[in-house]
Formats: structure tokens, sequence, C-alpha cells
């Protein structure tokens, strides 16, 4: 008890010398105490990735941050609102351009830009075979982890390299759905990396409007139900990751491929390209707004960081350290 009391006393004038020499001795041990403790983490790093954690990138399909951002101020997406709340987050991240579902995910899922991954093309093209460059599944697998995607368009099935995902399920359904078929992959085989893809806020922009920002013209009531959707859904999944034990030890990032305006996407415009960005669970730090670009790009190498697997130096994307605990946010990438 006295070595408590010694400690959290340190620095009081009162003391007498004697007690002053103690409290710096025990300051001093747990300095070093607490750099052995990094230096370790440091160094097991090289020769192993961190088993136990776990990286979920939960994508809501043109779910475009400004709607996103009224109705958290309003209270009607409550789930992304405390995830926001726990976390780091920004609502002014960007995608590349084209602004579009499968050149977007592919440089979410692989760290590069268009001109590095390739992926140019947005519909399901059999003949077209699979992304030609290591995404984050590959690399998570040839780590020896395991990888998981639920998606509800099948043209992202291009991004499932062979061999780089043990369980890939595609599921044309609505966001509960597809929620409801990952908790199930969860429960079944707890993987360390899963991607998860909600298509409805597409859906209902292109049926009945995203709005538009410039023009004063509010997203349709239908694109608003669907974010509503989306953040139900992404309850589901929070909900099953910490009744399972998984949350302290899980990054979530929830994000979008894309926003739009009017019935379309797919320009340079902000309002196709600003994408939420949002790192949550116990790997995130509880920085809440980010002041810093969020690219697209970034969100590969965050999830490699966060399972302790080196970044190739060639990526475009950097991992977003800030939106981390340490001491993973230390580590240094290769
Ligand atoms: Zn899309």
């Amino acid at each position: 008890m006295s070595v408590f009391h010694t400690y959290y006393g340190y620095g009081k004038q009162s003391q007498s010398g004697d007690a002053r020499m103690n409290n710096r001795v025990f300051a001093s041990l747990m300095v070093c105490g607490c750099l052995v403790s990094v230096l370790v983490v440091l160094i097991s790093q090289p020769f192993g990735h961190v088993m136990e954690n776990r990286a979920v990138i939960v994508s809501w399909d043109g779910g475009k941050p400004s709607a996103i951002g009224r109705l958290v101020a309003r209270g009607q997406l409550p789930v992304v609102a405390q995830l926001m709340r726990q976390g780091a987050y920004t609502l002014t991240a960007r995608t590349i351009v084209p602004s579009s579902t499968l050149p977007s995910h592919a440089s979410m899922l692989s760290g590069l830009t268009p001109e590095g991954h390739k992926v140019f093309w947005n519909n399901y093209q059999a003949d077209k075979g699979y992304i030609q460059v290591p995404t984050v599944f590959l690399l998570a697998k040839q780590a020896g982890l395991m990888t998981g995607m639920v998606y509800s368009k099948k043209k992202l099935h291009h991004l499932a390299v062979p061999g780089s995902v043990d369980e890939e399920i595609f599921v044309a359904e609505d966001a509960s759905s597809v929620a409801r078929h990952s908790v199930r992959l969860l429960k079944r085989n707890p993987v360390h990396l899963l991607f998860v893809h909600f298509s409805d806020p597409d859906a209902a922009g292109h049926q009945d409007g995203w709005g538009s920002d410039k023009k004063g013209e509010p997203p349709s009531p239908a694109f608003l139900d669907a974010l509503k959707a989306c953040d139900r859904a992404t309850g589901l999944l929070v909900t099953f990751l910490k009744s399972a034990g998984l949350w302290d030890r899980t990054l979530l990032i929830v994000t979008a491929d894309h926003g739009g305006q009017g019935k379309q996407h797919g320009s340079a415009d902000d309002e196709d390209v600003l994408i939420p960005w949002v790192a949550s669970g116990g790997l995130a730090a509880k920085k809440g707004k980010l002041w810093l670009m969020v690219k697209t790009m970034d969100t590969a190498p965050t999830v490699l960081l966060a399972l302790g697997l080196p970044i190739p130096s060639d990526w475009d994307g950097k991992p977003i350290r800030n939106a981390l605990k340490p001491p993973i946010s230390f580590i240094r990438a290769y």
C-alpha cells in the first residue's frame, strides 16, 4: 500500500528527502517497465502478427457523409454516433476518382490508387478475373490469419483473389440480412479480418436520390431510411463482437466507397468523393474528430497495423496512427 501512496504522492513538497528518493526510484522503475513493455511489443512484431487482434471493415455503399452527419446530429444513427464518440472519425475522408463502387473498394482493400490496382471496370465480368495486386486479405492470409467477406454486389468478387478469403459470402439482400450472415460467419469462424458490405444506401440513392448539398436539395427519405438500416445492421455486428468478448481487441472501421448527388455518383465532385471514416472498437483511440486527411487507400494499411502485419512500402495509403491506441500506433511500418 505504501508504494502506491508514495507513487501517487510524487512531487509533494511536504515529503521527506528519503520519501522523495523512493518516489524517484519508483517512478524510474515504472518508466522502465513501460519501456520494456513497448519494446517487447515492438520486437515481437517482426516475428509474428498479433494473433488475437481483429479488424472489421464495414462499407456503407454510397454512404454520403454529409447526410450521415446530419442524422447523427439528430440522434437518428445511434450506433455510428456512439462509435464516433468512442473512437476516431472524419466525415471528410476521400475516395478515388472515379468515385464508383468496384474501383473504390479495390483502393480501400489494396491500399493503392486505380493506377496501381488497375481495377477500372465497375461491373461483374467473369473474364476479368481478379485484382492483380496483393489485397489486405491476401497479406493477412499469407501471415496465417483467417479472413472473410460478406458482400451484397457480385462485382466485389473480383477482389476475392483465390486463396485469400477463407469465408466468402455473396448475398444480394438488405443490410439486416448481410449483418446476420456476418454474425453467423463470426460465430462459426471468428476470422481476424472481415469485410462487410451494405448496398442499401446506393440502391436508394440511384432510385430516389442522394440530394444535393450545393443545390440545397435534401436526400430522399428512402436514402435516409437506408442509412438508418445500415446503422441498425452495424449495431448487430457491434453487439455480437461485444457479447463474444471480441470487442476489446477489434478495430472496426465504418466507411463508404463514395457519396452521390441527384441519382448519380462517379465524378470528382466532393459530393461524390467524400466518404465517412470511423475507427472504433477496443483497438481504436478515443480521439473524436480527426483533423487530418484520410483517404480510402489508408484503410488497408491501418488494418494491417492493427493486426500487427507489415505494410507494403509501395502502397499509396498510410496507416492512420492517430486512430489507433498505443502501443499499436507506435509500431513501425516496414
Ligand atoms: Zn458504390
